[in-house]
């Protein structure tokens, strides 16, 4: 039986051609492509900057050192994210609360990140870094964000690993207009991939420069930031700061610099396979997801809640009957406080009401490009077979 799973990459001849090329080439890291592919995204986005480096984990590490995280800081993220929108702070050695979520958007609530911040004013617990996620590709209020940091004085890190290509106001997600630093992911269920691969966008020079050090070893050989040397000696690079080995190589960002091509249509494939589900799926017991009105998904994910009162199974029922049809859907995302990582650090469940019923009911149903339509009615008729019984 062939499986359907729940997201996949699309990779065309172009694609392949352009990863062959750099292999035939005489740079397969730190030459020219890695440069063109953030040239490239930037002026897509909208951006000043971008820095691309092996994963959005990495972007979100650097994105966090560049903007000063450190120990006793304090950063908020949403709950229902991938664990790495959290993980990030604790490599900082910082602190890692949660703002429970919107339940019509399932990102964070504004209104409860207001209340939040009010009270943690008062009690000098004011977070540092606030890290919003377009779950799904589905913007957050950025602009109702962007308020509260000006009132608070925190800094914002968007984790835009599912928005590639989605708008927040008509404008596209990564212009950074609304926010320090956006992380993108290029994981092969993405909206473009890299294979592994992530990029940080920002407008702000002296961060890019920081997440450029942060990515190679801490390492400029730029002269206007080397240290004074004897000029007999050659210093053609040096060891400015502590950092990582975080970096793209180039035969990636062939392949993500093939893939901008296609962006805009991975996107709009992804909006007809929304419409079909809205309609195939409207006579269900389920929730399908609702857009606000200021945004344009990236559609990274179609996630269903399912309405547990009108149905004979529970939600992991559902999710087996599925997977036993050969339909791999999935769910994204258990809240993060809820791993077992996190409840050593004390967090518990009830932390976020919204966020643990949203993970009680949500399943994400196949949704990617190369979807074809008559996969996507096995998934609908697999679901309808399995919500009748
Ligand atoms: C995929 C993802 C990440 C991590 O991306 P990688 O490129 O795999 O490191 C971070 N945050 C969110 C919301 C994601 O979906």
């Amino acid at each position: 039986m062939t499986m359907i799973p729940y997201g996949r990459q699309d990779i065309n001849q172009a694609d392949i051609d352009a990863v062959v090329e750099v292999l035939r080439s005489d740079f397969l890291t730190q030459g020219s492509v890695v440069p063109a592919f953030e040239k490239v995204v930037a002026t897509y986005c909208g951006a000043q900057h971008a820095v691309a480096v092996n994963s959005a984990t990495s972007a979100l590490h650097i994105a966090c050192l560049a903007l000063g995280v450190d120990k006793g800081d304090l950063v908020w993220t949403t709950p229902v994210t991938f664990v790495a929108s959290a993980n990030c702070a604790l490599y900082c050695g910082a602190t890692v609360d949660f703002i429970d979520i919107n339940p019509n958007t399932y990102n964070l609530s504004v209104e409860l990140l207001a209340e939040k911040l009010f009270i943690a004013k008062k009690a000098g617990t004011l977070p540092k870094v606030v890290i919003p996620v377009h779950l799904c590709g589905q913007p957050c209020d950025m602009a109702g964000i962007h308020a509260l940091s000006q009132q608070y004085g925190f800094k914002i890190i968007e984790d835009a690993s599912h928005a590639i290509g989605g708008r927040y106001k008509g404008e596209l997600i990564g212009n950074c207009r609304y926010s320090d630093i956006t992380v993108f992911s290029f994981h092969p269920v993405k909206i473009i991939t890299t294979g592994e691969g992530g990029m940080a966008l920002t407008n702000d020079e002296s961060v890019a420069k920081e997440m450029r050090l942060l990515r190679s070893h801490g390492i400029s050989s730029s002269a206007a930031e080397m240290c004074p040397r004897p000029p007999e000696e050659i210093w053609n690079y040096q060891q400015i700061g502590l950092g990582f080995n975080y970096r793209m190589t180039d035969i990636q960002a062939a392949l993500g610099l093939s893939q901008m091509q296609r962006v805009d249509e991975f996107v709009t494939s992804r909006h007809a396979i929304a419409k079909r589900y809205d309609q195939r799926l409207s006579s269900l017991p389920v929730q399908c997801p609702w857009q606000h009105a200021d945004s344009y998904s990236g559609y990274h994910l179609y996630v269903i809640r399912l309405r547990l009162g009108e149905i004979n199974k529970t939600q992991r029922q559902v999710y087996e009957v599925m997977h036993a049809a050969g339909v791999r859907v999935n769910l994204h995302y258990i809240p993060v406080y809820r791993q077992p990582y996190y409840e050593q650090m004390g967090f518990r469940a009830g932390h976020c009401p919204q966020a643990e019923q949203y993970y009680s009911e949500a399943i994400s149903v196949p949704m990617y490009p190369a979807l074809t339509w008559g996969q996507q009615d096995i998934v609908v008729h697999a679901l309808h077979a399995a919500l009748a019984e």
